[in-house]
């Protein structure tokens, strides 16, 4: 699989080329898309041009680590599996990565990991891929796929660069579309902004945990412009104007207290306050 086959991802395509040209390769790599199949494509192109010994660009064909990749056995690029449909747990993520990530490559100059359908592993699996993400080895490289970028742990996003699928008809999810209109309207104090968000977020209860964590992502963006002028890692990049104008006229600590406003409301949440009272009360604190 080579970059060459890949179809209406020049964007993503041309980044990680880029960062193969300047030998800038981030240590963990969130692809999100719809299309799982483009998303394992993209992966698979990336994996083997990282390998291969001529440079990668396009891959050699020749080399051992490309022979190997074109049968799918590099030993040094590991597909991470799960016996359980529906969850990837940690002794999953203990054993194919953790551990594993500690014995160095084969025959390649990097470890690659792939985790497909990332959003399968349990808060308990993503703490223990955390910690190896905080320290990863020189060698290693961690491409998490998934549909739903927001359903992973805010700590773990930190970690990674997100690359978003670009797709035919790009349609924002309509739950990130109202945490966009709902973050775009604080400063103004009417209470009644917020109450439409509360009527979306109880037609749907188990979006609650995510529509807070793209509220986390909104205020990490800001901080991400704030302190290095990042906006290749923006995870709200198509809000760029809005979010530079946001970032120069915020301080740090205003940040910071938003985003533990944020992390409070999520606490409350889980002891069952109601949703009015933590989004009302969230609301207040972050138009401050
Ligand atoms: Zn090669």
């Amino acid at each position: 699989m080579t970059f060459s086959q890949i179809k209406g991802q020049d964007k993503i395509i041309e980044r990680l080329e880029t960062a193969i040209r300047q030998g800038n390769i981030s240590h963990a790599y969130i692809l999100e898309g719809e299309d799982s199949h483009t998303a394992a494509l993209l992966a698979a192109a990336f994996s083997t041009a990282l390998q291969c010994e001529k440079g990668g660009l396009p891959p050699c064909h020749d080399c051992l680590p490309c022979r190997q990749a074109e049968t799918g056995n590099n030993p040094d690029t590991i597909r991470v599996t799960h016996e359980k449909p529906g969850v990837i747990s940690v002794d999953n993520i203990r054993e194919q990565v953790v551990n594993d990530i500690l014995i160095k490559p084969f025959y390649s100059r990097h470890k690659i990991y792939v985790v497909p359908e990332a959003e399968k592993m349990n808060p308990q699996a993503q703490n223990a891929l955390l910690k190896t993400l905080e320290e990863p080895p020189e060698y290693a490289v961690v491409l998490l796929l998934t549909k739903n970028a927001e359903s992973l742990l805010p700590t773990i996003l930190s970690r990674c660069q997100i690359l978003r699928l670009a797709e035919t008809e790009e349609e924002l999810s309509s739950l990130r579309a109202e945490a966009v209109r709902l973050l775009k309207t604080t400063g103004d104090p009417r209470m009644s902004l917020v109450t439409d968000t509360i009527r979306v977020l109880k037609e749907e209860k188990e979006n609650i945990p995510a529509f807070l964590n793209l509220m986390t992502l909104w205020y990490r963006d800001l901080l991400l412009l704030k302190s290095a002028e990042l906006k290749e890692e923006l995870y709200f990049r198509d809000e760029l104007a809005f979010l530079q104008k946001e970032a120069e006229g915020s301080g740090y600590e205003a940040l910071s207290e938003k985003l533990s406003a944020i992390e409070k409301a999520k606490e409350q949440i889980n002891a069952n306050v109601s949703l009015e009272t933590v989004m009302e009360l969230l609301y207040f604190n972050i138009s401050q």
